[in-house]
């Protein structure tokens, strides 16, 4: 076994004196216990990861009202149907991993700011992280794609054109609470097509269209996808609660 000679320096009353202090490698290694063994190919769910939308059906979603959704499956992929609600996972998560992708439709020329390819990926019900046609779009910068919405814009916009598919790789933190105090806030990490755009965000609060956002108690909860009345389209989603 290797062991490093290392000379201390040690300043006393009487002088300078020198130590033999001897570090053994070993001392700072951990063996247990053993991180699970997990298959992770490319470009396809994680072998321990929740299965969420893999393009055959809509079995992990219903809606708010607990009916089977209305959007559309398409060529695999995942259409929003305007005005049908939002999505809702089945399985509530709380610390999470998630992977989705999406594509916005060739753009209406009309059609500007919120109003392009509107959608969005809400954490545990509340937290939006918004879903939207900004490539060339101007709109309020907390509101564009992967802003945590009305809070923290983006590090960079990575959009691309519409008709591309995007991806989102997100990481979120739960919030704490201690009966209904909150006692650590959320937290999330996004990249967006690989890109860094949120680095360990902290959410404010539940994220509003109108007023201030605020924190009230609450339990794991699904992830929701927005119908906010636009066409957009999702294939591959999938989670890993951590
Ligand atoms: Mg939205």
């Amino acid at each position: 076994m290797k062991r490093a000679l290392v000379l201390a320096l040690a300043v006393t009353a009487a002088g300078i004196t020198y130590a033999a202090i001897k570090y053994n490698p070993a001392d700072t290694e951990q063996w247990t216990p053993d991180p699970p063994v997990i298959s992770a190919i490319a470009g396809e769910p994680p072998s321990d990861a929740v299965v969420l939308f893999d393009g055959s059906s809509l079995e992990a979603w219903t809606t708010r009202d607990g009916d089977a959704p209305e959007w559309l499956i398409s060529d695999n992929n995942l259409e929003v149907v305007p005005g049908s609600g939002d999505l809702l996972s089945k399985q509530a998560f709380c610390d999470l991993q998630l992977h989705l992708e999406w594509k916005a439709p060739t753009s209406d020329p009309n059609a500007t700011g919120q109003q392009r390819s509107n959608s969005g990926v809400f954490l545990q019900d509340r937290y939006e992280v918004q879903i939207l046609d900004s490539y060339q779009n101007q709109t309020y910068v907390n509101g564009q794609a992967g802003a945590v919405y009305k809070q923290t814009p983006p590090l960079v916009n990575a959009m691309l054109p519409p008709e591309s598919w995007q991806s989102y790789d997100i990481i979120f933190t739960a919030p704490r609470f201690e009966g209904d105090t909150l006692t650590k806030p959320a937290h999330v990490t996004v990249l967006h097509n690989g890109v860094l755009i949120q680095n360990h965000t902290e959410i404010l609060g539940n994220t509003v269209f109108i007023g201030q956002p605020s924190y009230s108690a609450h339990n794991c909860a699904p992830i929701r996808l927005q119908d906010h009345r636009n066409t957009l389209y999702y294939r591959n989603i999938w989670a890993r609660p951590l």
